[in-house]
């Protein structure tokens, strides 16, 4: 008894699945896994009545439930942990704070790409007698000479449906030829290349190359049994191959190497026979910033502004035992936050530690990536979405055996595997793209407070326009405010003009374009400078409406006005995709006054087709989401406007975010306020930054810029504080709204959303959910401020009606604890109802 007692000491381990549930699994580690299974490795086990996939959060030597109860892991799909002991810990904490499931969040960090995938595969029993059929053969074939296959595979291969390849395989089974398993693997894996290496000292292969290239029209070769000749053109390649390899001093790819001479892979073959290279196979790096050649960079020498903010930081890292500290880099557009930041990456890799820095998935120009890949070469690891999965998988890789030590990525690459974090940048922190959309609906500034604290080591967030939580917070001491107030070489702020579209129209101005714009980019085409024209908001028109009866064309899913698309000239509901055609004549009034260019409603289309008719020399190019859907089409439009094959630049969002363009010496926004009335109490933040970082587009190089900004409000403070770049204004006045509001940086907001097709279900569920929580609400939650339920402010997306409450406190996790119980027992209208529910914790819109 006792020695059975002994044997089972520290066999047991948790296992988080990915489930809604926040709740672990206890398992036993059968004894040849024992010395194998640790804390971080992923692992397959029986979980109701299915084989999933699940994360080893700990091991432990006891358990509480009976021994009969428990069933053992099958299978360890890990050599080593894919979670540090850091992310392990980091996915809980964010578990818990976002309430999510520990299993999802740690699958939520690991990209895809690396994550297993269940396949089911067809693989030949280890003894079988061949079959006859024709398909059956081949199947056997193509098993024998490639190894397991997924049926779909087969069928590809084979060139027969997999309707029609089923009856094979059952036949196959049937026969005892083949079984079929349930793989868990990678979706992307490693990519194999040859290599060539040289075999001889240098010497030997530049004696050998001197023969080669005297050889004149052909020569004697002898070697161990024959003499043959070579002729001359080959002997060239082969000497210009060898010259490549000694020159370049280490191993090449195959595919390079006959790139490079023109030639094909025999000829190394050839070479190697004769003994003078080996080929082997290697694994690839898929390396994606190969593709872009970038000259190296030098470190400039830092102005006084740079110079301070990057002493405060390296300061901070000299203290013992790196005690974590913040900084929020407050510097203007083009003041030199990216050198500060570089400067400062080179102390910490001196010290033998990683790096990670995010940026808005929107900036990942290779603009902004190849000022770091210039600096920093072949240590910078880069992860953004259009890497396909092989590319992702081998950065991600890299970055986990250490051969990249900084990473550059997105909201995701807060959890890049780096060992030893020494420093988190955070640039444009004020970025709403740092908030995942789906759950675990995390904020990467918070999990990188978290990660930091759990690495030690200090956080730098940077932008031109804060966060107001973060300056908040800079103001009040908890981090450390460096400020950049000027830009380099003191080069002028641009100047910035703001036109009241209302007195254009009472001077029956009806056109798009103010008088004061229409002259700016005249003035600008004709000295050959560039212009930026912004507007936030895609497709043509936003309101298709009558101007008889004012009937809006809206969408029959969503309670929103529909856009209407000039290039396929259809209605399109820009929140759930839905598209119609448009009406010949009015649906309400049967007028045929249907405007599709109304004063307030247009989109990027209707701009570039004015300014088309207005500037008829020009060239104009379109810049937003619509224009750039194919793959590269963003690059070329951006490098070609480098090169300043493009006049005028038309776009949203994403012309304002990182652009550096020297001959930008005018950006016009065509109307300021389409966002600033939205109900949000983001609503003047986000429009604040958003304008400036658009205006800060402009003059960034030796010409001086304008910005004109049209607006029917310029009155409001948000578009005055713009006009003088004046962020601590902005931020005075906008902090006492939310303050008498009691709003963040105040306090800590969530939302409960409720989402069902039944309207009236909807509105029960919210209801009873109300009662339900005023019995949830003891004394302990006295301090959460519960609103509502009320129809969302986009009330029906989908075809799903929309109600929600929002909650408010100055702790965080009294929230957390109150919607935890509404969670763990939530009412059961909820399911009768078939309604959705979604809670957000700190969300970036309430819409
Ligand atoms: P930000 O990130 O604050 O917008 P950047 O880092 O892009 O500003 O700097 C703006 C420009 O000034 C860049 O072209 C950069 O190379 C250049 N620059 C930065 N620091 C210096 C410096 N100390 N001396 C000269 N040029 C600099
Ligand atoms: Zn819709």
């Amino acid at each position: 008894m006792v020695n059975l007692d002994r044997l089972r000491e520290m066999s047991y381990a948790n296992v988080a699945f990915p489930i809604a549930v926040n709740r672990l699994f206890t398992y036993s580690v059968p004894e040849h896994l024992d010395a194998i299974v640790q804390p971080g490795m992923r692992v397959l086990a029986s979980f109701h009545r299915d084989v999933q996939e699940g994360v080893v959060v700990e091991r432990m030597d006891k358990t509480e439930l009976s021994s009969d109860k428990i069933k053992n892991i099958s299978e360890c799909l890990d050599d080593s942990p894919t979670y540090s002991e850091e992310l392990l810990e980091l996915t809980k904490w964010m578990a818990d704070y976002y309430l999510s499931s520990w299993g999802n969040a740690l699958f939520c960090a690991v990209p895809a790409a690396v994550r297993n995938q269940k396949q089911k595969l067809v693989r030949l029993q280890p003894e079988y007698t061949a079959p006859i059929g024709k398909v059956q053969k081949k199947i056997v074939a193509l098993l024998e000479s490639e190894g397991e296959l997924s049926p779909q595979q087969l069928a590809r291969r084979l060139g027969v449906s997999n309707a029609n390849l089923r009856p094979k395989i059952t036949a196959l089974q049937q026969k005892g030829v083949v079984d079929e398993i349930v793989s868990h693997k990678p979706k992307a894996n490693a990519q194999f290349t040859n290599v060539a290496a040289l075999t001889r000292p240098p010497a030997d292969i530049e004696t050998e190359i001197t023969e080669l290239k005297t050889g004149s029209d052909g020569y004697e070769k002898t070697t161990n049994k024959q003499k043959r000749r070579v002729p001359h053109a080959a002997a060239v390649k082969h000497a210009q191959i060898l010259q490549i390899l000694l020159d370049e001093g280490t191993p090449l790819a195959v595919p390079e190497l006959t790139k490079r001479v023109k030639a094909s892979p025999s000829l190394l073959r050839t070479l190697e026979r004769r003994g003078f290279i080996k080929i082997t196979r290697e694994a690839a790096v898929r390396n994606p910033l190969s593709s872009q050649p970038v000259a190296p960079t030098q470190p400039y020498t830092l102005n006084p502004y740079q110079s301070e903010a990057y002493t405060e930081i390296v300061n901070g890292l000299q203290s013992e035992n790196g005690s974590k500290q913040d900084f929020l880099l407050h510097g203007v557009t083009g003041s030199g936050k990216t050198e500060v930041y570089m400067q400062t990456i080179s102390q910490i890799l001196a010290l033998g530690k990683s790096v990670i820095v995010l940026v808005p998935e929107i900036s990942l120009t290779p603009q902004t990536t190849s000022r770091f890949i210039g600096r920093f070469g072949e240590r910078v690891a880069l992860l953004h979405s259009r890497l396909s999965d092989g590319e992702r998988f081998d950065q991600w890789h890299r970055i986990q055996k250490c051969e990249a030590d900084i990473v550059i990525g997105p909201r995701s690459a807060i959890f890049a595997p780096v060992k030893q974090l020494g420093l988190l940048i955070i640039d444009e922190e004020h970025s709403d793209s740092y908030k995942s959309d789906t759950a675990p609906r995390y904020h990467a500034r918070e999990v990188a407070q978290k990660r930091t604290e759990l690495a030690k080591c200090p956080l730098i967030l940077g932008s031109a326009t804060p966060s107001l939580e973060s300056f908040y917070h800079a103001k009040n001491g908890t981090y450390k405010l460096l400020s950049l107030p000027s830009r380099i070489m003191d080069r002028k702020m641009p100047e910035v003009h703001i036109v009241d579209m209302r007195n254009e129209l009472k001077k029956g101005n009806r056109t798009i374009f103010s008088e004061h714009l229409r002259n700016a980019i005249t003035t600008r085409l004709e000295k050959r400078e560039q212009t930026i024209l912004f507007l936030n908001r895609r497709g043509h028109s936003s309101y298709v409406f009558c101007r008889t009866c004012g009937y809006v064309e809206r969408c029959l899913n969503c309670s929103i006005s529909l856009t209407f698309h000039f290039e396929t000239k259809k209605l399109v509901c820009h929140h759930c995709g839905h598209k119609r055609d448009t009406h010949p004549s009015c649906p309400e009034c049967n007028g045929s006054a249907i405007d599709y260019f109304g004063r307030k409603g247009f989109g990027t289309e209707t701009v570039e087709q004015e300014v088309i008719k207005s500037y008829p020399m020009a060239k104009v190019k379109r810049f937003d989401a619509d224009s750039t859907t194919r793959k590269n089409a963003h690059q070329h439009i951006l490098e070609s406007f480098q090169r300043q094959e493009i006049d005028i630049l038309i776009g949203t969002q994403m012309v304002a975010k990182g652009l550096d363009f020297p001959n930008v010496s005018l950006v016009g926004v065509i109307v300021a306020d389409t966002a600033l009335n939205l109900p949000d109490f983001r609503a003047s933040e986000q429009t604040f930054s958003l304008l400036t970082q658009v205006a800060g587009r402009s003059g960034r190089a030796d010409t001086p810029g304008e910005v004109v900004i049209q607006t029917y409000m310029p009155d409001h403070y948000c578009i005055s504080a713009v006009q003088n770049h004046d962020y601590i204004s902005f931020y005075e006045k906008e902090v006492e709204e939310r303050s008498t509001l009691q709003y963040p940086p105040y306090s800590h907001v969530a939302t409960l959303l409720l989402r069902g097709e039944d309207e009236k279900g909807v509105i029960d569920a919210a209801h009873e959910i109300r009662n339900h929580l005023e019995i949830l609400q003891t004394d302990r939650f006295s301090e959460v401020k519960i609103l509502g339920p009320a129809p969302a402010p986009l009330s029906k997306i989908d075809g799903k009606f929309r109600w929600h409450f929002l909650f408010r406190s100055q702790n965080v996790k009294k929230i957390s604890e109150l919607l935890q119980l509404l969670d763990d027992d939530p009412p059961t209208v909820i399911k009768s109802n078939f309604i959705e529910y979604v809670i957000d914790i700190d969300p970036t819109n309430t819409l």
